[in-house]
């Protein structure tokens, strides 16, 4: 890219790494904040900084928030005896889209995979288990993605949590093996969490 001013280059460079983002799509941006008033610009990196300096781990199911607990999390309306195990914070919005959970969420950050090293103690799971020490949870509902880590990460789970007394459940497989919740669409989550099963 040569021919190009290196501050543009440099900023196609940036938003091409984004998900999604091919080297057309970014230079479509960047031609587009070029052309539009310096606030706009001046608002994306704004955003972008204060996104990363306030944005937390929630300290009880480790969800991203800005405040502590998050706003799922201190909400009383909320049915506090169901819990819903995700690899990641990206996973709680198809969910809350739904309409149709009222329970909580426990986030683990990732998935069970050897191959990657990733173990069981590197994910939230004690901190899962110490929530289910005071007998207020009735429920936890298993939602890791349906691939072989997430399949793995359930049932190692359903081992751990299955002799405290509480009802484990998984997410029925309207989700397609190898799938990942993220992109799931609404119906096809819904269909699934409605007909969750014992696990
Ligand atoms: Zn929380």
């Amino acid at each position: 890219m040569a021919s190009i001013a290196e501050p543009v280059a440099n900023l196609i460079r940036e938003f091409s790494k984004l998900p999604g983002i091919g080297p057309k799509s970014a230079q479509r941006l960047v031609y587009h904040l070029l052309r539009n008033p310096d606030e706009e610009a001046k608002a994306l990196a704004e955003a972008v900084l204060t996104l990363k300096e306030k944005i937390k781990l929630c300290s009880v199911c480790f969800n991203i928030t800005d405040c502590d607990p998050c706003l799922i999390c201190q909400d009383t309306e909320r049915d506090h005896s169901k819990i819903c195990v995700v690899e990641k914070p990206a996973d709680i919005p198809p969910l809350e889209r739904t309409g149709k959970y009222q329970g909580v969420y426990q986030v683990l950050h990732g998935a069970i995979n050897p191959s990657q090293g990733v173990e069981p103690g590197e994910l939230k799971m004690n901190e899962l288990v110490s929530r289910l020490q005071d007998g207020s949870v009735a429920e936890v509902i298993l939602a890791t993605n349906p691939n072989l880590e997430g399949e793995t990460t359930a049932l190692y789970l359903r081992q751990i949590i299955s002799p405290l007394g509480i009802r484990v459940s998984r997410l029925a497989r309207g989700l397609p093996f190898g799938a990942e919740l993220e992109y799931a669409d609404d119906v096809t989550l819904t269909q699934a969490l409605e007909s969750r099963r014992e696990f």
